[in-house]
């Protein structure tokens, strides 16, 4: 396979995911090296520096947790974190850490490889467009330089609170941010816990941006975790 097939590390315990991810992520043309343990999935990223690593928050000999955050003091590797259901709190934990998105087990197919690839090209559009000052996806367009938000065309006028926050989210598209994480860049760290003041941005913002606010097809809720702006 080429040298540019991006290589992927799997850091799981459980042999029927790995033997799924194995089997999927070749078919779709991906390299894979894995890892059972923790202590296996370190020396790995060491040794053969991945382009992105799947890792399981439950691993036999230590956290999850521990190990993204062992891996976020000298890399900035894109991290999918794998969790069980009912773990919202490991999930933003992770997310806060560092990682980059979760999966929810049992994942289909499709919504594996749609995070792969927008865990890649967000890796890409960093280093090829740092300072690209203008984000686009179907209808929405936003001129960083000039400070101005179209949709459909139309330009759309917003508070410097609102555009903060969106400008937060485009910064980072395609990523869920946790609710603490928008709290601390848009309001400052003292308040990290009024989820409040965001449910009423991103409905305000919905409102100005959305077709279909009770739909959103931009501005996405991931449930009790935080939000995510669509990028593609
Ligand atoms: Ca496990």
């Amino acid at each position: 396979m080429p040298a540019s097939t991006p290589l992927i590390l799997l850091v799981e315990d459980e042999p029927q995911i790995r033997r799924f991810l194995r089997v999927t992520l070749g078919e779709h043309g991906y390299r894979l090296v894995e890892a059972s343990t923790g202590r296996e999935g370190l020396t790995q990223v060491t040794t053969q520096p991945p382009d992105l690593i799947i890792l399981d928050l439950g691993l036999p000999d230590m956290d999850g947790l521990d190990f993204a955050r062992q891996v976020r003091e000298w890399s900035t590797v894109p991290i999918i974190v794998l969790s069980a259901r009912g773990q919202e709190k490991d999930k933003v934990a992770a997310l806060d850490i560092g990682a980059d998105d979760y999966l929810t087990k049992p994942f289909g197919v499709g919504e594996l490889l749609a995070r792969l690839r927008v865990a890649l090209r967000h890796t890409a559009r960093t280093a090829q467009t740092e300072g690209d000052s203008v984000f686009e996806v179907a209808d929405f367009r936003m001129d960083l330089a000039a400070r101005r938000v179209f949709m459909r065309g139309q330009e759309v006028h917003l508070t410097p609170l609102e555009y903060r926050l969106l400008t937060t989210l485009v910064h980072h598209a395609g990523k869920v941010l946790t609710h603490s994480f928008l709290l601390k860049e848009v309001w400052g760290p003292p308040h990290v816990q009024e989820t409040h003041y965001l449910r009423v941005f991103m409905a305000s913002l919905r409102h100005k941006l959305e077709a279909d606010p009770a739909r959103p097809r931009y501005l996405l809720t991931e449930q009790g975790v935080g939000y995510r702006l669509a990028d593609e």
